[in-house]
């Protein structure tokens, strides 16, 4: 947990803060649940954060927060060298309002598979506002490969990405994943964000490409997108039988109200790796018998 001054701000992120003075004070503590998020708390209010991979840049006119490290306790002995003060940190705050999967967050799911090293393909990824902050939350040792077909959006998502080494952008259609297997290898999860009727399929064509068994998808369902005639929760429930017989196992569902309205988030697993039952001693054995 980091202590330090709102250096917030619009724009180039400066700004007063701090204790001195009676000011008040931001405090940036890790999400209790996702990695790689993180929460502000100053007096009552709260935003979801992510640490800002290219500090001193927003990506689309959202507020940064800096936070410096904690003051140093020690007197500073004669003759001892000045020690170097750690650098400031930047956080960039993610807005739920503008982002279905802060809103996820935010609503309470449970299991967020956007995570630090994580290799996650991005389906629907229009100017980059969401893509940047899973840009943020993978870090340099993950990747996201953004998938957009709108040329216009994805123009801006190529800009942005050339400040961010971690995000491939791909200007192509979902639905044709051969057209950038070159580009993407297997990955650890699909976020999805098309908003599309036929999206459950375009999910389980990426899948059978590019998430590895066991990997994870989580995916923004819009109801009158895919259905206009059915009521929300119609929808829902037909996306996720779609989702089933795909091999693509749903775990959670969340509704994003009150940011969105008849918007629901799935979250699921793709081809379970069965384990070996605990205490099953002979099942390696058992196992080595078959194959002979
Ligand atoms: N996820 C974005 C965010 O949070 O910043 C917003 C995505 S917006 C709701 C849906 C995007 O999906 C649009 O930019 C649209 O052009 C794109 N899209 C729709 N169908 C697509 C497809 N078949 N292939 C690639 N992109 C698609």
């Amino acid at each position: 947990m980091g202590k330090g001054g709102d250096k917030g701000g619009k724009g180039k992120g400066k700004g007063k803060g701090g204790k001195k003075g009676g000011k008040r004070q931001v405090v940036v503590e890790p999400h209790m649940r996702h990695a790689g998020v993180f929460i502000s708390k100053k007096d009552k209010e709260q935003s979801l954060l992510t640490l800002n991979m290219v500090p001193g840049v927003s990506v689309y006119g959202e507020k940064r927060i800096s936070v410096g490290a904690p003051a140093e306790e020690e007197e500073k002995k004669d003759g001892e060298e000045e020690k170097e003060k750690a650098p400031d940190k930047e956080y960039r705050v993610w807005n739920p309002f503008r982002s279905k999967l802060a809103a996820a967050i935010v609503g309470g799911i449970g299991n967020c598979w956007v995570q630090p090293g994580s290799k996650v393909l991005y389906l629907g990824a229009a100017s980059g506002t969401t893509v940047s902050h899973v840009s943020d939350v993978v870090g340099p040792e993950g990747w996201v490969y953004a998938v957009e077909f709108s040329h216009r959006s994805g123009r801006d998502l190529v800009e942005m990405s050339k400040k961010r080494a971690n995000i491939v952008p791909i200007v192509e259609d979902a639905r044709y994943p051969l057209k950038y297997r070159m580009l993407v290898p297997m990955v650890d999860a699909i976020f999805m964000d098309v908003a599309q009727p036929d999206q459950a399929r375009i999910l389980a064509h990426n899948a059978s490409y590019f998430l590895k068994n066991g990997g994870h998808y989580m995916v923004s369902n819009k109801a009158n997108c895919i259905d206009s005639t059915l009521d929300a929760a119609a929808v829902f429930a037909d996306e996720v039988a779609k989702m089933k017989k795909d091999k693509l196992k749903p775990q959670e569902q969340i509704t994003l109200e009150p940011f969105e309205r008849d918007h629901a988030v799935v979250v699921g697993i793709y081809r379970p790796v069965k384990k070996e039952k605990k205490g099953d001693e002979e099942a390696p054995a058992k196992k080595r018998k078959k194959e002979e």
